[in-house]
């Protein structure tokens, strides 16, 4: 236990995590003062309440480093070249994640955590991994970078109390920040470039998410088919006896999970020593059942039987799964076409797994691009395209891609990018597909040149489509 009392911390940034960290810090008798580059009228209601219970709130300059701090605690938001970080190092001062902040703040007998990263698929494996826990009768909760206090669920507040087990997303921010953390097993999905202006470099981003293995004491779970993340196992410094434990779509190896004939099969915890291997569920109890979907039940089904759930339990724990909204999520069938919602593919690996999903399928896509080139998802993409219709600032990138490697492929670009666009991108995409077709959203980019996020860019797609339903002019 740490002595807080007294110690100047500055806590940078408000927001979910930020306002937890200072109240906990606080609570614990530590000076605190939050700093936050805005100054709008939100900040400022936070700023007054925390505020009166003797937190210093300085609104409108994040860069300063207030005199006298001894340790600074940043959100996941703020990109480590900060003037504020360079401060903090020039000064001799340690900076710590939420996530550090949690695990130092943390108690004797608290749950261990069963930790989560990859470039996508993040979100859906901890939730894939949290109704598998409870299946098995764990009190659990997927918690981290999912939009929760993780914080809060660490230190029992209310609604979470005494926990046996954690399910945690980290992203690499949050690891970048978060030194001392040791799961008890952890997983890498997979590794491509994104978020990549934040870190720097690509091998700013690997090391970052190579973190998550760090002290491993059971298991190491990577992505057979993405070697990077088995490198990142072989690099880490784990606790004797902890096991790299693969996944792969197709036969397992031993120490593996893969899959047989349709089903979900571990080849690395087995039950019953006679066999060489435990059946765990069927492909058709994933939801969806694409190859990435089936990659992410792998990945939890492995930190499960890390943790030591039994096979009844995941496959209990895999049917109970739905996945959250706008995740390849099935929308309507009007006129023999299905409409699929894959608003959260902000990025090119992301909608290249939706892309491998369907076919044939009338692509809408486009938004900003954040740095990202086209040319290899249309590459891979381009024989399962009907027709692309083409939406939101970024969009003459793909356009270009699409001319260059699936010309033949029928072209709508909207040159819209205000919100009313989707429902014309709806109504063009109906006019490219045929029965049986699938109209898939998977914009392969963030939405914030059209929505607010990615939410919005998917409601919007939704009520096109119902729009069109009740026209019935399909
Ligand atoms: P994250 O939390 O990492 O952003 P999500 O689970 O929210 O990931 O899924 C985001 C999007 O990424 C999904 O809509 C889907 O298009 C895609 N996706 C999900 N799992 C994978 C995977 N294993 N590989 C590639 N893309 C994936």
């Amino acid at each position: 236990e740490l002595d807080w009392q007294g110690k100047h911390v500055t806590v940078a940034g408000l927001g979910v995590s930020g306002i937890p960290a200072a109240r906990a810090l606080a609570a614990r008798g530590a000076v605190v003062t939050v700093v936050n580059d805005g100054d709008d009228e939100r900040s400022r209601a936070q700023a007054a309440e925390l505020e009166a219970e003797g937190i210093t709130v300085r609104l409108g300059d994040g860069a300063t480093l207030p005199a006298g701090t001894e340790l600074v605690v940043t959100t996941p938001g703020w990109q480590p070249d900060k003037p504020l970080f360079a401060a903090a190092a020039e000064a001799g001062v340690e900076i710590w994640g939420d996530v550090e902040l949690a695990w130092r703040l943390r108690g004797p007998d608290a749950a261990p955590w069963l930790a989560i990263t990859g470039t996508n698929g993040k979100t859906t494996t901890t939730r894939m991994l949290a109704s598998i826990l409870e299946a098995a009768g764990l009190r659990t909760a997927a918690v981290g970078n999912i939009g929760v206090s993780l914080l809060d669920a660490v230190l029992g507040e209310d609604p979470y109390g005494d926990l046996d087990v954690l399910a945690v997303e980290l992203s690499s921010y949050q690891l970048h920040w978060a030194p001392s953390v040791r799961a008890h097993s952890a997983a890498v999905l997979n590794l491509a470039p994104d978020h990549l202006d934040w870190h720097g470099s690509m091998e700013a981003y690997a090391a970052d998410k190579g973190r998550i293995y760090e002290g491993n004491r059971v298991a190491c779970v990577y992505n057979a088919a993405d070697p990077v993340t088995e490198d990142l196992v072989r690099e880490a410094d784990v606790e004797e006896g902890c096991r790299a434990i693969g996944f792969t779509l197709g036969t397992p190896g031993p120490s593996q999970l893969g899959v047989v004939e349709g089903i979900l099969v571990d080849r690395a915890f087995v039950e019953n020593r006679q066999k060489n291997a435990q059946e765990l569920a069927e492909v058709a109890d994933v939801q969806p059942p694409a190859p990435h979907n089936i990659a992410n039940a792998l990945a939890a089904a492995a930190l499960a039987r890390a943790f030591g759930v039994d096979a009844k339990a995941v496959r209990d724990g895999l049917r109970a799964f739905r996945p959250d909204p706008h995740r390849i999520e099935l929308v309507e069938e009007v006129g023999g076409v299905t409409y699929v919602d894959d608003s959260k593919a902000t990025n090119t690996h992301a909608a290249e797994a939706s892309l491998a999903a369907y076919d044939p399928i009338v692509w809408i896509a486009g938004g900003l691009a954040k740095g990202a080139t086209f040319d290899e998802l249309v590459q891979k993409s381009a024989k399962r395209l009907r027709g692309a219709v083409l939406i939101g600032a970024d969009r003459a990138l793909i356009r270009e891609a699409l001319a260059r490697h699936a010309p033949e492929v029928p072209v709508v670009d909207l040159d819209r990018t205000d919100t009313g666009a989707m429902s014309e991108a709806v109504r063009e995409a109906a006019r490219l597909a045929r029965p049986g077709d699938t109209v898939l959203l998977a914009p392969a980019c963030a939405s914030m040149d059209m929505f607010t996020n990615y939410n919005k860019r998917g409601e919007a797609f939704a009520d096109a489509v119902r729009a069109l339903a009740a026209t019935g002019d399909a």
